[in-house]
């Protein structure tokens, strides 16, 4: 893999959210204020653009890149998290031209490392922590044990379905739905489930090389 995985990443990101940007919105009408397709579609967009003038960069440059743009272009909460996320993937890749299986599952350990520092969200919490952490777990447990990394991204994305649905039944405690408290009961977290299409999206975009 490579600095063209990472971004046919970010295009298959950007175009599966803004298919889904208004389903994301209706989410967040529900228990937020209703930006969260707006923001998310907004920040992909840009990301795609910019990585478009980069020029030859190795991935975790263009990682680095992609989360900076997402920083300064989106304002609401999910901008920050998701920018410190591939910022936090990208610095873990370092300068190497290519990257491996397990280097990867580095890179997604410290992406979500980089959600929990900035928003301090545990599993449970309904957040989109709870669509990324099962998903990194399995990912890193599908290359551990000798499997292809299609397979193991392959797992990686149902566990962030999985986790996506489970955040329904939860109360929030971060983030805007919180205000909501028991109110916020029964309803999807559209942050988990964003993170459960850019699961998905990593799983195409490396699929796509085939
Ligand atoms: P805002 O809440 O500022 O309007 P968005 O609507 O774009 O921002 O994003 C909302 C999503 O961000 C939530 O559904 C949740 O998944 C995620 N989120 C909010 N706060 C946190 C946090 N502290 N940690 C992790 N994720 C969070
Ligand atoms: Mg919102």
């Amino acid at each position: 893999m490579n600095a063209q995985t990472i971004t046919r990443w970010m295009e298959e990101s950007a175009s599966a959210i803004g298919e889904s940007r208004d389903y994301l919105t209706q989410l967040d009408a529900a228990i937020g204020d209703a930006d969260h397709g707006a923001n998310m579609d907004r920040g992909f967009a840009a990301v795609v653009s910019a990585l478009d003038g980069l020029g030859d960069q190795p991935p975790g440059k263009v990682l680095i890149a992609a989360g900076r743009t997402l920083i300064s272009n989106v304002g609401g909460a999910s901008g920050p998290l998701w920018g410190s996320a591939l910022r936090g993937a990208g610095k873990q890749l370092g300068d190497e031209p290519e990257f491996g299986p397990g280097d990867l599952a580095d890179a997604l350990d410290a992406a979500l490392a980089a959600v929990v520092e900035l928003g301090a969200a545990e599993e449970g919490d309904k957040t989109m922590v709870d669509a990324l952490a099962p998903a990194v777990r399995a990912y890193r447990s599908g290359v551990g044990e000798g499997g292809e990394v299609v397979q193991a991204l392959d797992t990686a994305a149902v566990a962030a379905e999985e986790g996506m649905r489970a955040t329904t039944p939860m109360l929030a405690r971060k983030g805007r739905a919180s205000y909501l408290g028991e109110r916020s009961i029964g309803h999807q977290d559209p942050g988990a489930t964003s993170a459960a299409i850019i699961v998905a999206a990593l799983d195409r975009a490396v699929r796509a090389e085939g």
